[in-house]
């Protein structure tokens, strides 16, 4: 069997896993490994068909507790903005962090902006509030898609608010 680089990311994660306390599951392993090739954002229904034909137990609840248990782990970020889900860019330190998602071709960028961290921490500490979710999701057109429309992503609409 050759080793294809996702099986490497997946070892690199699983042992960031193992040091956090985690145990990193067949089916957990299946579900990341879906968003590490995916590399775009993958709603639990689409992880699920992506899983059917390897496993056909798996059910859109058992993915869900697959990413809820990633998601803890600080492997897998939770889109709110399009419900959905992608694999963290920089696994190694937890972090708070920006994505900028376009609306366009539903490509997300992961950002680690320690200004903007900082700023929502003084925000929240002015308006009384002790934050535990700390993820800022801005929306808007990609740099791809604002230069050339026709050719931007794989064409997929992301339904924004
Ligand atoms: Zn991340
Ligand atoms: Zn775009």
């Amino acid at each position: 069997m050759t080793v294809t680089p996702e099986a490497g990311a997946l070892d690199a994660l699983e042992t960031i896993c193992r040091r956090r306390g985690g145990r990193m599951t067949r089916q957990r392993r299946a579900v990341l490994g879906k968003l590490v090739e995916g590399k775009r954002p993958l709603s639990a229904y689409e992880l699920r068909d992506l899983l059917r034909p390897e496993d056909p137990s798996v059910t859109p609840a058992s993915v869900y507790r697959c990413l809820d248990f990633l998601v803890d782990h600080g492997l897998v970020h939770r889109l709110e903005t399009t419900r959905s889900f992608i694999a963290c860019d920089h696994p190694e330190h937890p972090h708070a962090v920006q994505f900028l998602i376009c609306r366009q071709c539903g490509s997300v960028v992961e950002a680690e902006d320690k200004r903007t961290e900082a700023a929502t921490e003084r925000l929240g500490h002015r308006l009384g509030f002790a934050l535990d979710q700390r993820t800022v999701e801005l929306t808007g057109i990609c740099g791809t898609c604002k230069t050339d429309p026709g050719k931007a992503g794989d064409g997929r609409a992301v339904p924004c608010a």
